[in-house]
C-alpha cells in the first residue's frame, strides 16, 4: 500500500491523575520520612532523610528494601544483627512499618496550598480526577478520610497493592482509567513529584507534569522553602527540574497551583494533533 491513514486524537483533555504526598497533600512529603526514621530507630539504626528520600514514589515495601540496601544502612544492619536482612526481616519490618504509620500518617494530610482552587478549576474544565500513590490501601484508609475532611476527594484512587506492581509500572494508571471510564491515554495528564511518577505516566502513554517545590526531591516544608535565599532556591529548582525533564517529564512546574496554564498548553498541542 502506498498510502496509510494515521489516526490522531484532537479532542479535549479528559482526566488528570494526581499523586498524593508531595503533590496534593503533605508539602515536602514528610510522612514517609518520619515513619521510616522511627522504624529504623526502633531497630537501633539511625538513618538519614536522604536514605529515605531516595526511594520515594515506590511502593512502600520496595522502598523499605531500597533503604536496607543503602551502603551505610546495610553496614549498620550487618554490624548490629550479624548478617544481612532476610526476607523474613523485611516482612517483619514492613509489618512494624504498617503499625507505626497509623499514628504518624494522620498528621501529614494537609492539602497543599491552592489545591481547593485547582480542583475547582479542573471541575470547571469537566475533567475527571484520578489518583495514584506509593501508599498501600491500608495507609490510604488513614489518609483519604483526613484529606476528604479538608475538602479533597478525587474521583478515583488506586494503590500499588491493588495492582500487580506499583510505579514505575503503568498499572495503577490503567486501573484509574478504567474506573474513570476514560480514554484515550493522550487525553490524560499525570502530575507527580517523583521520578517514578513521571516514568509511570510515560509508561501509560500520558502527558506528564513534575512538581518541584512541594515535592520529595526538594524535601522542605513550605516555611523552609520561603526562608531559602532566592539564589539558593533557584539553583535547587533548576537542579530538580533537570532531573524531572531527564526522566521525560513534558512539563515542570513549581507546584500544583501552576497547573492551569500547562493544561491550556496541552490542549493546544492536542488540537494540533500532537501526542505525548
Ligand atoms: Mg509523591
Amino acid at each position: 500500500m502506498d498510502f496509510v491513514f494515521q489516526r490522531t486524537y484532537r479532542g479535549p483533555i479528559r482526566a488528570v491523575i494526581l499523586d498524593w504526598a508531595g503533590t496534593t497533600i503533605d508539602f515536602g512529603s514528610f510522612a514517609p520520612v518520619a515513619v521510616f526514621i522511627r522504624l529504623f530507630e526502633q531497630q537501633g539504626i539511625s538513618i538519614s532523610q536522604e536514605d529515605v528520600r531516595r526511594g520515594m514514589g515506590l511502593m512502600k515495601k520496595d522502598h523499605l528494601r531500597l533503604i536496607l540496601n543503602r551502603p551505610a544502612v546495610a553496614e549498620a544492619w550487618r554490624q548490629l544483627k550479624g548478617s544481612p536482612p532476610s526476607e523474613a526481616d523485611i516482612d517483619r519490618l514492613f509489618a512494624e512499618f504498617a503499625a507505626l504509620q497509623v499514628e504518624i500518617l494522620r498528621k501529614y494530610t494537609l492539602p497543599i496550598r491552592g489545591l481547593g482552587e485547582i480542583i475547582a478549576d479542573l471541575r470547571q474544565r469537566r475533567l475527571k480526577i484520578g489518583s495514584t500513590t506509593g501508599y498501600t490501601r491500608a495507609m490510604m484508609d488513614i489518609v483519604q478520610p483526613e484529606a476528604e475532611k479538608r475538602g479533597y476527594a478525587p474521583d478515583a484512587l488506586v494503590c500499588p497493592d491493588e495492582v500487580p506492581a506499583g510505579r514505575p509500572y503503568p498499572w495503577m494508571i490503567y486501573q484509574n482509567l478504567i474506573q474513570l471510564q476514560t480514554y484515550p491515554a493522550e487525553a490524560v495528564v499525570k502530575v507527580g513529584d517523583t521520578l517514578p511518577d513521571i516514568e509511570a505516566g510515560l509508561n501509560a502513554g500520558l502527558w506528564t507534569v513534575g512538581v518541584v517545590l512541594s515535592g520529595n526531591l526538594l524535601g522542605l516544608s513550605e516555611a523552609e522553602v520561603a526562608a531559602l535565599p532566592a539564589k539558593e532556591l533557584d539553583t535547587k529548582r533548576e537542579n530538580i527540574a533537570k532531573q524531572l525533564y531527564q526522566s521525560g517529564a513534558h512539563y515542570v512546574i513549581d507546584g500544583i497551583w501552576d497547573l492551569p496554564p500547562v493544561l491550556d498548553d496541552i490542549q493546544t498541542r492536542l488540537s494540533h494533533g500532537e501526542r505525548p
